[in-house]
């Protein structure tokens, strides 16, 4: 479902004539060894391709067009080898829509001390040449990434490594079809927001559904398909025992794997990468979609519940930006409080909609009542998550612009067991405090959902922020309210 293998970014060298043929024809060997370089260090999600050695305004220009036009290049990487004069980047930037990363390196790392005379100075000019690019780029109000250092450096390959991933998100973003299965929680106002405006921002269009569109799918399921999937949890999962073929509850087993397959083919037919749904509509379901939405999410569909439609778009673009890497992202609903003054956490959880991508062990298959909704008793994945860094992220509408709300957390094991907690949860302490990042959390306005990730760190957010031209804001270890509060305002 997510595939970085056909992906590109599109390496652009600055410089100028006046150095001379020979000189620009050094400038292109080292381009092309830095390319190689990078892409030969295993560090970087998505392949880079050099494209060109840029000397003059029409250069630049069709250079940054052929970029835009590219279906497959998700970003552009800019290098001065040498100085290039910025005025020369005025109509390609200005026009430019991909992704701009500023590598802000040099050929070699060290000063040839004992050989270094104007020659090498004339070519190797990246720390005026990158500062000349940096002032035409804020002058024209470009978003992008700086990076700073040299280009076989691993923590310089991994920022490029982020930027990529958060890259490759935006452009599964542009053209993102989610579906909204009923409408929204009646009343709530989180979860509304201007989906017109969020499509000019983020490239993603959200259409409602009526259940009846989703009840066919999963009608039309076989009883063929439906063995295999319930023989497929058997397989994954540890059973309740009264799932099982022939005990009292297999039957709703059957009725959950009828609702998954439906699911995906109603998604697959229409062409969606994310869903929502909401327990106020379920006309035609037998059950609230459980285990379904969490394999779904596993298989790296986005998806929000009560017609979230936000964290639906968000969720499945923290899926593409943590591709292959090793951890899980997931729907996520900060739930309860253990407020000991020596041991505080948030016990983070949703009725049932928790991807088993970020468990810590398998998942166990449950049937248990479900106290809202009006339906039958749904079936779910169990679970705790597992312990590590994690990221909660929350995107609002605040009626004249978007906000992305990133808060670092320390997932740990729950406190004591759960024996009676028929749901999947993640027990976290948010940095630097419970206190300060609820107080933070709820002063910006962040949502009680959020897209949750034990992959992805602040910096793929900020990225992701960057590129969409949302504000971003923080909370972590240097959180200090008063100064969040001004930052606020
Ligand atoms: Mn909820």
């Amino acid at each position: 479902m997510i595939d970085y293998a056909p992906l590109e970014a599109w390496f652009v060298t600055g410089s100028q004539h006046l150095y001379g043929p020979e000189a620009l024809e050094q400038v292109r060997a080292n381009s092309e060894a830095v390319v190689a370089g990078v892409n030969g260090s295993g560090a970087l999600p998505v392949k880079v391709v050099f494209k060109a050695v840029v000397t003059t305004p029409d250069e630049v220009s069709a250079a940054l067009r052929e970029a835009d036009g590219a279906p497959n290049c998700i970003g552009v990487i800019a290098w001065m080898h040498t100085f290039s004069p910025g005025k020369m980047w005025i109509g390609g930037l200005s026009r430019l829509r991909r992704p701009l990363c500023h590598l802000h390196t040099q050929m070699g790392r060290d000063i040839p001390w004992s050989t270094i005379d104007m020659d090498f100075m004339n070519l190797n000019q990246s720390a005026h040449g990158g500062r000349e690019f940096g002032y035409i780029c804020t002058r024209l109000g470009i978003e992008r990434k700086v990076v700073v250092g040299h280009w076989r450096d691993g923590s310089v390959q991994d920022r490029v490594a982020t930027w990529l991933r958060a890259a490759a998100a935006w452009h599964d973003s542009q053209g993102m079809r989610i579906a909204r299965i009923g409408d929204n929680m009646r009343q709530v106002a989180v979860t509304e927001g201007d989906k017109v405006e969020a499509q000019r921002r983020f490239g993603y269009a959200v259409d409602g559904y009526g259940l009846g569109d989703l009840v066919a799918h999963v009608e039309a399921a076989s009883e063929g398909a439906v063995d295999a999937l319930c023989g497929e949890y058997a397989d994954t999962y540890s059973m309740m025992e009264g799932l099982l073929p022939g005990r009292a509850r297999h039957q709703s087993l059957r009725d959950a794997a009828r609702i998954e397959l439906g699911l995906r083919s109603f998604l697959t037919e229409g062409g969606f990468h994310a869903f929502t749904d909401t327990f106020e509509n379920l006309h035609g379901l037998r059950q609230l979609p459980g285990i379904a939405v969490q394999r779904l999410m596993a298989d790296g569909c986005g998806f929000g519940a009560e017609g979230d439609w936000k964290h639906a778009a968000l969720v499945r673009s923290m899926k593409v930006m943590a591709h292959g890497l090793p951890g899980g992202t997931s729907f996520m609903e900060d739930y309860t409080y253990h407020l000991d003054p020596g041991d505080q956490g948030v016990l983070g959880a949703h009725m049932l909609e928790i991807c088993p991508s970020i468990a810590a062990g398998t998942p166990s298959c449950e049937i248990h009542p479900l106290g809202i909704g009006g339906r039958e008793d749904p079936v779910r994945l169990v679970f705790d998550a597992a312990p590590g860094p994690a990221v909660n992220v929350a995107v609002v509408d605040l009626g004249d612009r978007f906000r992305m709300v990133v808060s670092e957390v320390e997932v740990v094991e729950p406190f004591e067991a759960l024996p009676k907690l028929p749901v999947a949860r993640a027990m976290w302490k948010p940095r630097p405090d419970l206190e300060t990042a609820a107080a933070a959390w709820i002063h910006a306005g962040g949502a009680h959902h959020t897209a949750f990730s034990l992959t992805l760190t602040a910096e793929h957010l900020e990225d992701f922020a960057a590129m969409a031209g949302v504000e971003c804001l923080f909370i972590d270890d240097d959180t200090e309210l008063r100064r969040f509060r001004r930052e606020l305002r």
